[in-house]
């Protein structure tokens, strides 16, 4: 795999940042449940918080695959950065750039690209999580706007974001998408989710009871929102993908160094053949999920230069990125497992990383649509191209 000389100078900067100023807080920022202010405003000022905005909203303007190597070496510190990172540049921005006016973009884009506000993304529901076609909370029209009412599900970022996308019926057959802000009368936080890993994220449950908001928070059409979100989850997809990479990679950083410095029978866990070859496992799919992101990445910049994508089947487009989701995740779980028992009880220890990492790992085979959800989409696209042929 190729990189261009500013991608690996970019993925340089994100290495060297994420090793230095976010690794060694992962486990307290785990233990804490909580991202410090101080490094939202260092991601800021590095640009890591606008990163698929254009410069004229001030942002970094990157191509797509540049960004998703970024995710990844921020998730190999630590995933919960990661996630917040990647629900905050992915599909939030993204819709907004996608469907929104521009008095619209022009307002909201260069306050998340300075950090000066987080987003976050509300579809889930209680009653509505692999069918998200199945939303509850309404949105009806009251005087010149919308009152918004129902229940929305963990939303990542929830406790810090100033922005919340937010998904509600405004008809039988339609969804709208609103930009909510929780400063408003009406936006409860009900609860703090307390989840297996991704601890530092900042899940939250809230309650939307009889929010205001004008048209100017209306995106695009008021009945073709569970489009936008499906499209937002294509770059979702991919970017918790690269999330997953970067975790996969972490299992093997450790993995790898543990096996050097941890002697049994007289040598190193590395002079043994099984050791070696949980090791080699690990690089060769790593290695494989790297490519598959990266494609997906330059597929995802070239629709965004205007091309149309004319994949279809096991090729479209959605069926890559659902496919990449489900690879790295798969990937991450494997390489945590396979790290925790490089470990050995040491791994099974709360003192070590590899214990977070597969609480990590976990998480990226289920949000953003579960591993069996991708296995539909992909099987839903094969199935498609079959009957047209
Ligand atoms: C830590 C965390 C953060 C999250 N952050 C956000 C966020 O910021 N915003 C947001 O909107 N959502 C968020 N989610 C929600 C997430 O996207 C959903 O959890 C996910 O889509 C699955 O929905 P569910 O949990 O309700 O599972 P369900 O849909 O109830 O599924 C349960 C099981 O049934 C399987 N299943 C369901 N339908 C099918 C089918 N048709 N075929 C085969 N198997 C099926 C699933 O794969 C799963 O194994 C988050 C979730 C977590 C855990």
């Amino acid at each position: 795999m190729t990189f261009t000389a500013e991608q690996l100078e970019i993925r340089a900067l994100a290495r060297d940042f994420a090793q230095t100023e976010i690794a060694p807080h992962a486990e307290a920022w785990d233990a804490a449940g909580k991202i410090p202010d101080d490094l939202f405003l260092r991601m800021a000022e590095l640009g890591f918080l606008g990163m698929l905005v254009p410069e004229r909203y001030g942002g970094l303007d990157l191509d797509v695959a540049t960004y998703l190597l970024v995710l990844e070496e921020i998730a190999r510190a630590d995933a919960s950065v990661a996630l917040t990172v990647a629900i905050h540049s992915g599909p939030v921005p993204g819709i907004l750039l996608a469907h929104g006016s521009e008095s619209q973009k022009e307002g909201w884009l260069p306050r998340l690209a300075s950090g000066e506000i987080i987003g976050a993304f509300a579809l889930t529901e209680p009653g509505a999580g692999s069918d998200a076609a199945a939303i509850a909370c309404v949105a009806r029209r009251a005087g010149a706007g919308w009152a918004l009412d129902g229940e929305k599900s963990w939303v990542t970022n929830g406790a810090r974001a100033g922005l919340v996308m937010t998904f509600a019926r405004t008809s039988p057959e339609g969804v709208g998408c609103f930009l909510a802000e929780p400063s408003q009368e009406g936006y409860h936080i009900v609860r703090s989710v307390t989840t297996m890993g991704h601890r530092a994220s900042e899940t939250v449950d809230v309650a939307l009871r009889g929010l205001e908001v004008g048209d100017e928070s209306l995106i695009g059409d008021p009945q073709r929102a569970f489009t936008y979100a499906l499209e937002g989850l294509v770059l979702g997809r991919a970017g918790i993908a690269a999330q997953a990479l970067g975790i996969a990679q972490a299992s093997l950083d450790h993995a790898t160094r543990y096996s050097l410095e941890r002697e049994q029978f007289g040598r190193p866990l590395s002079d043994f053949g099984a050791t070696q070859a949980k090791l080699a496992n690990m690089a060769a799919r790593i290695s494989a999920v790297r490519s598959t992101i990266q494609e997906v990445g330059r597929r995802l910049d070239r629709e965004r230069r205007g091309d149309r994508d004319t994949g279809t089947g096991a090729d479209a487009l959605v069926a890559r990125a659902a496919g990449a989701k489900l690879l790295a995740s798969e990937t991450a779980m494997y390489a945590a497992d396979e790290a925790v028992q490089i470990f050995g009880g040491y791994g099974y220890m709360r003192d070590y990383p590899v214990e977070r990492l597969m609480r990590d790992a976990k998480g990226t085979e289920i949000f953003e649509g579960t591993s069996e959800i991708m296995r539909v989409v992909i099987a839903r696209e094969i199935i498609k191209a079959a009957r047209e042929a």
